[in-house]
């Protein structure tokens, strides 16, 4: 079986955040106050989010990423992780991590069976990473990244949120890492997500005011088809570059009529749309009437809130729902 939404977008992938918690506080992403967090019984247990996955994978949705919050803060990821891979139908299992706690388990996400990762990183000067991860330190996320390399994973990510006047002057180092390495930095719009984050309209920067900025100094190719877990990004190489460069356009372009996703929050509902649409309290179903049907009922039911393209600007923030 197949899950098509009424736009006729065929869902294959779920986006899991196993945690609200994280162990940086990024300037575009969490209030430095800190949040309100969700009791520890209401957050899905690994068993939970295992018995989803199983189920999802019979509906066709065999594409996995965990992010949260932070994945790596959740005790014992590895196991979520192992038990994933485990699940017959899984094809793509990835990661979205801050990087800081990388270093470390870089050995244990590879013998999990963990095919990919994608790290944030937004500024390749330490006391600027410092400032907009509110106490980050930047050489953490540098080893972990180097060490991730040096184990071979594959199909490894960095991605920048792109931020006028806070990490614009640094786009052309960003690119040029791709030079020697088989890696993907892709350069993301900065969305509003709620009123204590970043002013947007001071911040928010276009993908096509990135590309100027980077072929000032390099001549870039555009690439087809798309690599692994691409998605909606516009792919480039800078030419003879051993790595590639992706723009993600949410905002000056949004691909919404591309959009194959659902997402599945920390605490069990199960999102439609990062930035509008409904949720269905999937919890609920788990926690009393855990049957196929009222289980495939709640993915065909998320799938149609889906809505034909997002509102423009979201009312969420970012730990919630999982970036
Ligand atoms: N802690 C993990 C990490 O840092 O990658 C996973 C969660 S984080 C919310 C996931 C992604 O969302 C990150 O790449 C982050 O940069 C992105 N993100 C968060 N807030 C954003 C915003 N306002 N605009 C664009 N991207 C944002």
């Amino acid at each position: 079986m197949n899950i098509i939404d009424k736009y006729f977008r065929r869902i294959d992938r779920l986006r899991i955040s196993v945690t609200e918690l994280c162990n940086l506080r990024c300037i575009y992403c969490r209030p430095e106050s800190g949040l309100e967090l969700t009791q520890h019984k209401d957050i899905l247990t690994y068993e939970e989010i295992v018995s989803v996955v199983r189920h999802t994978v019979k509906l066709g949705i065999r594409s996995f990423r965990l992010t949260g919050g932070e994945p790596l803060v959740r005790k014992d990821i590895e196991c979520l992780l192992r038990m994933l891979g485990n699940v017959q139908g899984v094809e793509d299992m990835a990661v979205t991590t801050n990087g800081i706690f990388l270093k470390n388990y870089a050995k244990v996400l590879k013998e999990s069976g963990l095919f990919r990762l994608n790290i944030s990183l937004d500024s390749l000067d330490a006391s600027k990473f410092e400032k907009i991860t509110r106490g980050g330190k930047l050489q953490d996320v540098l080893d972990g990244i180097e060490e991730i390399i040096h184990l071979g994973f594959k199909n490894t990510k960095i991605n920048v949120v792109a931020m006028k006047g806070i990490n614009d002057d640094e786009f052309d180092e960003f690119a040029r890492l791709t030079l020697e390495r088989d890696i993907e930095v892709r350069f993301i719009e900065y969305m509003a997500m709620n009123k204590e984050s970043l002013d947007s309209e001071d911040k928010f920067i276009p993908t096509a005011d990135i590309i100027d900025i980077i072929e000032k100094n390099n001549e870039l190719v555009a690439i087809y088809p798309p690599r692994l877990g691409s998605g909606a990004a516009k792919l480039y190489k800078i030419k003879g570059a051993m790595g590639t460069l992706g723009f993600v356009s949410a905002v000056s372009q949004p691909f919404c009529n591309l959009c194959n996703r659902l997402r599945l929050t920390s605490d069990g509902k199960l999102r439609s749309c990062l930035l509008s649409g409904g949720e269905i309290d999937l919890k609920i179903i788990l926690r009393n009437n855990p049957t196929e049907e009222a289980l495939t009922d709640a993915f065909i039911r998320a799938a149609n809130l889906k809505p034909s393209a997002h509102s423009g600007k979201g009312h969420v923030v970012m730990h919630q729902v999982g970036g």
